[in-house]
C-alpha cells in the first residue's frame, strides 16, 4: 500500500467515537486487528473482502479507566485487558489494553499492562495483524512491513515462528485461516512452524478450535481451507473423523452450495466415510452447539443413505418426507451434479402440493379414536401407514380412502 494515510473514514462513526473519547482523556487509542487488515488489503488489490468484525482498538489506557470512560461496557476478557464498550445501538466494539505477554503455555498468557504501541504490535501474531492506524491522523505504524506482505498476500509470523507458536498454539490454525484466503501464501519459515507444531494441537480448548474451524471455511473456499489444514497435518489432529480425507475428496467440497461451514462440516465427514453416529460424536466434541450438531448428523445420516433416482416419484416424495426438516442443508450438500436433478424433483412434488407429513393428512389422530381405535400407540403406527401410503399415491389423501382402510379394524 503506497499511501501514508488509512481511509479513516471509512471507520464506523461509533468506533470513531470510542476512539476519541480515549484520546480526549489523554490516552493513546489506535485501530487494529482483522478490520484494519482488510482495509488494507482492499486498497492494496482493489479487492473486495467479506468481513463479519469489527475494528478492534488498542489504548494506553488501563482497563479500569477504560470502564470508567463509558456508560457501559462489559469486562470480556479483562484479565487480558479487553473490554467491549457498548454504542447507543448496543453494538459491542473490543477496547483492549497495550499488552505483552509475560508467561504463555501455548493456551493461555499471563500479560502485563503499561507497555508501548511498539510492545503491543511485537506481540500480535503475524505481520498483517500487526498494523497500527491513527484515529486522528490514519497515520500508520507498521513496524513489521505488514502493508508489504499484505501486498505481497503473504502470511508471516512476528518474530521467530516457532517460538511463537510455542507460545500460542492457536496462532497455528490462525496462520491457516490467513493462507486460505484467496490470494495469499504462508512464507516458508512459518510454514514449517505450522508443519512442527502440527501434533501440538491437542491442549487447545475446542471452543476456540472450532471457531477457527468455522472462519477457516467461511473465509475461503473449502478445497483451500480444508486442503490446507490437510497439508499442514492437522485435520487429522483436530478431526480424527476426517483423517481418510485425500486431496481429491476435499476438492470435490467446492461443490457444497453456499459457504454454510455446519454443512460444509457434515459434508466433510459425510465424504470421510462417516456415519451418523459419529458426525454427532465429532460435532459435540468440537463444542458445536446441538442445534448445529444436530444439522450436521441429519446431513451425514442422509448422504450415508441411498439417494433417491429424480426420475422415481415416489421415491423422492418418500426421501423427501424423511429428510423434511433438514433437507436445505441436505439439499445443499449433494454431490453437485446429482443436485440439480434431485432439487428440480422436490420441486415439482412441492408445486404438485403432494402432503408430505403427518400433519398434511386427510385424517388425524381424534378421526382415529372415533373410528374405534384405541388411544395408544396404535394411533401413531396407523397415522405413518396412511402417510406412506399417501407418499406412494397422494390421490388417496381423503378420509373416505384413509377411514376405510382394513387396517383400522385390526388394530389393537
Ligand atoms: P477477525 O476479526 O477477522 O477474526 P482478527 O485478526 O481481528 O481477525 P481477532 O481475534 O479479532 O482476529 O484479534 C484481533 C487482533 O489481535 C489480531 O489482528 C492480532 O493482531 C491479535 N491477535 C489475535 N489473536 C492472537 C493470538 N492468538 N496471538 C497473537 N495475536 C493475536
Ligand atoms: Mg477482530
Amino acid at each position: 500500500v503506497s499511501a501514508e494515510r488509512f481511509p479513516i473514514e471509512r471507520v464506523p462513526p461509533a468506533v470513531a467515537a470510542i476512539a476519541q473519547r480515549l484520546i480526549g482523556a489523554g490516552h493513546e487509542a489506535w485501530y487494529v486487528g482483522g478490520a484494519v487488515r482488510d482495509a488494507l488489503y482492499e486498497a492494496a488489490t482493489g479487492k473486495a473482502v467479506t468481513r463479519t468484525g469489527d475494528y478492534d482498538i488498542a489504548t494506553s489506557a488501563p482497563p479500569p479507566e477504560v470502564r470508567s470512560l463509558f456508560r457501559r461496557t462489559v469486562p470480556i476478557g479483562i484479565e487480558h485487558g479487553t473490554v467491549a464498550v457498548l454504542d447507543e445501538g448496543g453494538g459491542a466494539h473490543e477496547v483492549t489494553t497495550f499488552r505483552k505477554d509475560v508467561r504463555t503455555d501455548g493456551r493461555h498468557a499471563e500479560v502485563e499492562f503499561g507497555v508501548s504501541l511498539e510492545e503491543d504490535l511485537a506481540r500480535r501474531d503475524f505481520t498483517i495483524n500487526a498494523v497500527a492506524v491513527h484515529p486522528g491522523s490514519g497515520e500508520m505504524r507498521d513496524p513489521f512491513d505488514g502493508r508489504g506482505d499484505l501486498g505481497r498476500g503473504v502470511v508471516r509470523a512476528v518474530g521467530d515462528a516457532a517460538t511463537r507458536f510455542r507460545e500460542d498454539r492457536l496462532r497455528v490454525l490462525r496462520a491457516l485461516r490467513f493462507g486460505a484466503a484467496p490470494g495469499f501464501t504462508i512464507e516458508p519459515e512459518t510454514w514449517a512452524a505450522v508443519t512442527a507444531s502440527a501434533h501440538e494441537l491437542s491442549h487447545l480448548s475446542r471452543e476456540r478450535v472450532r471457531e477457527e474451524w468455522v472462519k477457516m471455511l467461511l473465509a475461503s473456499a473449502p478445497a483451500r481451507g480444508i486442503g490446507l489444514w490437510l497439508e499442514a497435518g492437522v485435520l487429522g489432529e483436530i478431526w480424527p473423523e476426517l483423517a481418510s480425507l485425500d486431496a481429491a475428496r476435499v476438492a470435490a467440497l467446492d461443490g457444497v452450495q453456499g459457504a454454510d461451514p455446519v454443512t460444509l462440516t457434515a459434508a466433510a465427514l459425510a465424504a470421510a466415510g462417516a456415519g451418523s453416529e459419529t458426525a454427532r460424536h465429532a460435532a459435540a466434541r468440537l463444542r458445536f452447539s446441538n442445534r448445529d450438531a444436530e444439522r450436521i448428523e441429519a446431513v451425514v445420516a442422509a448422504l450415508a443413505r441411498p439417494l433417491p433416482d429424480p426420475e422415481d416419484e415416489i421415491g423422492v416424495r418418500r426421501w423427501l418426507a424423511a429428510n423434511l426438516t433438514h433437507y436445505t442443508d441436505i439439499s445443499r450438500a449433494l454431490p453437485a451434479r446429482f443436485r440439480d436433478r434431485l432439487v428440480a424433483a422436490v420441486i415439482a412434488v412441492r408445486l404438485r402440493g403432494a402432503p408430505l407429513s403427518l400433519e398434511q393428512l386427510a385424517v388425524d389422530g381424534s378421526d382415529l379414536l372415533a373410528a374405534g381405535v384405541k388411544a395408544g400407540p396404535a394411533v401413531g403406527r396407523i397415522l405413518r401407514r396412511m402417510l406412506d401410503e399417501v407418499l406412494e399415491d397422494p390421490a388417496r389423501n381423503t378420509r373416505e380412502y384413509l377411514l376405510t382402510r382394513p387396517y383400522l379394524e385390526s388394530a389393537d
